[in-house]
This record gives structure tokens, C-alpha cells and sequence, in this order.
């Protein structure tokens, strides 16, 4: 690693890739000629503009977006979402959410606010270890919405089947997968990913949404900002949007594309978490809670035998340069959240200093 930079295992705010920093490092104090960085500029320049323009269409590029979907880039961060779509997407007053950790369980008290909301499975039993089986659930025909969250950020599960919801429109949470592996959108409703977990500089969130479902008859009281429509009538541009943001996560899309798209970042994701499930498998003192067949590549909770042997771990692990392993406090334990900007040899490191630590803890 250059600069003294370390492997930072962070849930999020997390790691960005070395070459897009060192391009923006590059740019900061003269953009293109401009005579400014891109954090001084008007975001009603041509210049600012072009940036604009350009992340989105190189974000169409990546995941094959259709022409019916618009791409927003809107403020708030994700909490913010979870009143947006109940205030936008509720019609009829009922939608269905699945349960399945702290992030679906954040957005549910927030949409009983806009409608009634059925849950249509949780895995709330087994604390949050395991995604329900999909294929048994039941989909009442007058929902608004079905939601998701398609990777449990704190919990480390991911959907690797979707929900059939027979023409209710799909909404997830794609926090902490978005980009990480191919994605048919077209399975979708809504696809919303704050981008401070797996893309860029935290304060955006990127809304990837049907434009059959933006509507213009909100409750009058409805704030402008809060309006799907409003974003998309002005092209994520109503008002100031952030503009850092947007460049930065610009500059991740286009390096995406140069590296061969999300069917090579699933390969190499795929690579660097059969790395670290291998090694659990083997271990016998590490161990993962997470029901194998709904394991995340993203975000791997583990644990040693005790909670106390726990924290001793997670100091060790710090003081040897690899740092945000504590593991959420709902959970316990250990996590590395090994995003896409995370090196196959920071796992590699990681696994090979557990290994050695096993040997004295043992
Ligand atoms: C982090 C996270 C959020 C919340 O994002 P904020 O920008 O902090 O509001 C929502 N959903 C998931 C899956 C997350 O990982």
C-alpha cells in the first residue's frame, strides 16, 4: 500500500480505489483547465455539467439501465429514503416489507408513518442470521410497493434469488452491494444505494427509479425537495446538488468500466470472499453466524469463542494495521466489509494474520 495507507475493513464510509484517488488528487487544485477544483465550481457551468452528465450515462453503461428508468442523485443520505419512497410510491395506503436485519428494520417505522405496512417475512427469529425463503412468501395483489434490503449491511446477508412479486413493483436497498455483482433492473421498481458504502464520498444517494412510478399527485404539503419529480423534472439538478459526490462517484463508475464492468467485480469479489469463508470453514476458533447459502460478499461478521476474546482481536488486528473490525454492536463480534475497493491482497493479509493469531490464542 502507498501513501502509509492501510487496509481499512470499514462498513462505511469505506475504502475508494487507489487510482481514482490519486486522478482526484490530481484534479483538485486546476479541474481540467478550468482554473478550479470541482468543489468550487458552479454546479450551473458547462463544465460541472459535462461531470454531471457523464456519471450518469457511464452509470446507465454499467448496469444496462432502460430508457423507462430515471437515475437521480439526491442529498440526505440513505435515512432519507426511507420516507421517500413510502411518501412517493404509496397509493392505495398498503406496501410489504421484508424483514430481515437493521436496515429493513430502520425503514418499516418510517413507512407506518405513509401507509399500512405488511410484513411479509422476517428472520427476526434467528437474529437476523439468515434471509426467509422467498419462493414461500406470500404477496397480497393491493400493494403499492414490496421492499427490500438486498444486502444487511450489520447482519452480512444478501438476496441471492429475488422475490417474484407478480408485477408489484421491487424496491431495495442496494447500500452495500450497489455495483458489486450484475444487476437486472429491469426486476426492479426502484433501486436506491447511499454511496458511501461501496462507491464514494458519503452525503449522495443514487435512486434508480421507473418513470411510471414518479408521480405529480403527492400530498400539496409533500416538501419540493422530497418529490421524485422534482429530481426528475431537473435532472438531479433543482438545486445544489453534491457536486463533490457526484465527480467522485463519476470518477468510480468510469474506473468500473475500464476494470470490465460488474461481471468482473462479482469474480473478483467472489474471489476475495471465498478467501475469507474458506478460512472460517477451517478455522476452529474464528467462526461465521451466517446461515451459509445467504452469506454477503460484501460485509463477513465472525467471532472467536468468547465476546471477551472478541475485543482482544479486534485490538490485536488494529495495532497491526488493519483497522474497523470491531463488528456492530447488535451483532457482537468481528466484521470485515471487504467492498469493492478492498485488494484481494488486503484479504489475503487479513487471513493470513488470523491464521497466525488462531495459533497463539489456542
Ligand atoms: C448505511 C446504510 C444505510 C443508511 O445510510 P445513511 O446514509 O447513513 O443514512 C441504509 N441502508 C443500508 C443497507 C446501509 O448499509
Amino acid at each position: 500500500m502507498k501513501y502509509g495507507r492501510i487496509y481499512n475493513f470499514s462498513a462505511g464510509p469505506a475504502m475508494m480505489p487507489e487510482p481514482v484517488l490519486e486522478e482526484i488528487a490530481a484534479e483538485v487544485m486546476n479541474y481540467h483547465g478550468s482554473g478550479m477544483s470541482v468543489m468550487e465550481m458552479s454546479h450551473r457551468s458547462a463544465v460541472f455539467q459535462e461531470i454531471r452528465d457523464q456519471a450518469e450515462a457511464d452509470l446507465r453503461k454499467l448496469m444496462n439501465i432502460p430508457d423507462n428508468y430515471n437515475v437521480l442523485f439526491i442529498q440526505g443520505g440513505g435515512t432519507l429514503q426511507f420516507s421517500m419512497i413510502p411518501m412517493n410510491l404509496i397509493r392505495t395506503g398498503k406496501a410489504g416489507y421484508l424483514e430481515t436485519g437493521h436496515w429493513s428494520g430502520k425503514a418499516i417505522p418510517e413507512a407506518r408513518k405513509y401507509g399500512e405496512i405488511e410484513i411479509l417475512a422476517s428472520s427476526r427469529d434467528r437474529n437476523f442470521s439468515y434471509i426467509p425463503d422467498v419462493s414461500q412468501i406470500q404477496i397480497p395483489d393491493d400493494l403499492d410497493y414490496v421492499y427490500i434490503c438486498e444486502n444487511e449491511t450489520i447482519h452480512g446477508t444478501t438476496y441471492w434469488d429475488l422475490p417474484d412479486t407478480r408485477g408489484i413493483p421491487l424496491v431495495s436497498d442496494q447500500s452495500s452491494m450497489f455495483l458489486s455483482r450484475p444487476c437486472d433492473v429491469t426486476k426492479y421498481g426502484l433501486i436506491w444505494a447511499g454511496v458511501q458504502k461501496n462507491i464514494g464520498p458519503a452525503g449522495m444517494t443514487v435512486v434508480i427509479i421507473r418513470k411510471d412510478l414518479i408521480r405529480d399527485d403527492l400530498d400539496p404539503k409533500t416538501p419540493v425537495y422530497l418529490s421524485y419529480k422534482t429530481h426528475a423534472d431537473h435532472e438531479s439538478m433543482y438545486n445544489t446538488p453534491n457536486c463533490w459526490s457526484v465527480y467522485c462517484c463519476g470518477k468510480v463508475f468510469e474506473y468500473l468500466i475500464k476494470l470490465g464492468g460488474l461481471e468482473e467485480m462479482a469474480r473478483r469479489n467472489r474471489e476475495k470472499a471465498d478467501i475469507f469463508y474458506q478460512f472460517l470453514e477451517q478455522s476452529a476458533y474464528f467462526e461465521s453466524p451466517v446461515a451459509e447459502k445467504d452469506r454477503s460478499f460484501m460485509n463477513i461478521p465472525f467471532r472467536t469463542p468468547s465476546k471477551e476474546e472478541d475485543l482482544k482481536c479486534v485490538a490485536a488486528l488494529k495495532s497491526a494495521g488493519f483497522d474497523n473490525l470491531k463488528g456492530h454492536k447488535s451483532v457482537g463480534g468481528l466484521r470485515a466489509s471487504i467492498y469493492n475497493a478492498m485488494p484481494k491482497a488486503g484479504v489475503e493479509a487479513l487471513v493470513n494474520f488470523l491464521r497466525e493469531y488462531e495459533k497463539s490464542a489456542r
